[in-house]
């Protein structure tokens, strides 16, 4: 059976298994180099031995040899504290690889909170109303919520207090009509989510503005 990194242990003896391991722990594997899958290393011991192996990529060990007078088993003690070095090598590649992912990862542009607001609003956008709507004309002291341009940015006003516990705006709400005019609307909870985050917005970037007159165009629609 040819031997392959992650079970050499299994196949050769216990005793050599043992003292491999002791070596490898004494850090006595020097001049230990890696190409192409093509070991060399020099194993201290009674003298300095070279140990040459070949190993494919999937971890099998094609072969193996030692300089030494007792390799005669599966595999010499300098084999052994040799592939320990290789399977930590490439436990520390395998590590390195998952830092890598993480730096990486870190580095991807987080998207902006108002974009994660809306894009969440907008799919979870009912498409018809249940509520009944009894639009009734008011005064303009009446709860509002303005939507504006200013500049190149979308700016959101409104006389309505966010409760600062639960950050919802109370129902039910009203969305300026006019400046003189008004129309007095239920609210359906969506409703409340989007104005309530409309108003935690303020203004949004110039990016946003397609999203949240997607947004008010739903809820217009909804409206209807
Ligand atoms: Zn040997």
């Amino acid at each position: 059976m040819v031997p392959d990194i992650a079970h050499f242990e299994q196949t050769a003896d216990a005793a050599v298994v043992k003292r491999g391991r002791s070596l490898y722990r004494k850090e006595r594997v020097t001049q230990f180099s890696e190409e192409d899958g093509e070991i060399r290393a020099v194993v201290q011991d009674i003298e300095d031995y070279t140990v040459s192996m070949e190993l494919s990529p999937d971890g099998v060990i094609r072969s193996h040899r030692c300089n030494c007078p007792y390799d005669e088993g599966v595999m010499c003690v300098h084999e052994v504290a040799v592939l320990y070095m290789i399977r930590e090598k490439q436990k520390q590649a395998a590590h390195q690889t998952n830092v890598t992912d993480v730096i990486a990862h870190m580095k991807t542009p987080k998207r902006a909170l108002w974009e994660e607001a809306l894009d969440e609003l907008l799919a979870q956008a009912p498409k018809g109303r249940e509520a009944q709507i009894a639009p009734v004309q008011v005064r303009t002291e009446r709860a509002y919520l303005h939507v504006e341009h200013q500049g190149d940015r979308l700016v959101f006003s409104s006389n309505v207090q966010l409760d600062p516990a639960q950050q919802s705006v109370p129902s039910p709400c009203i969305i300026a009509k006019s400046p003189t005019e008004y129309v007095l609307i239920p609210l359906t909870p969506y409703e409340q989510q989007v104005y309530s985050t409309l108003l935690r917005l303020g203004s949004v970037p110039k990016e946003a503005e397609r999203k949240v007159k997607e947004l008010l165009a739903t809820i217009e629609e909804n409206q209807l």
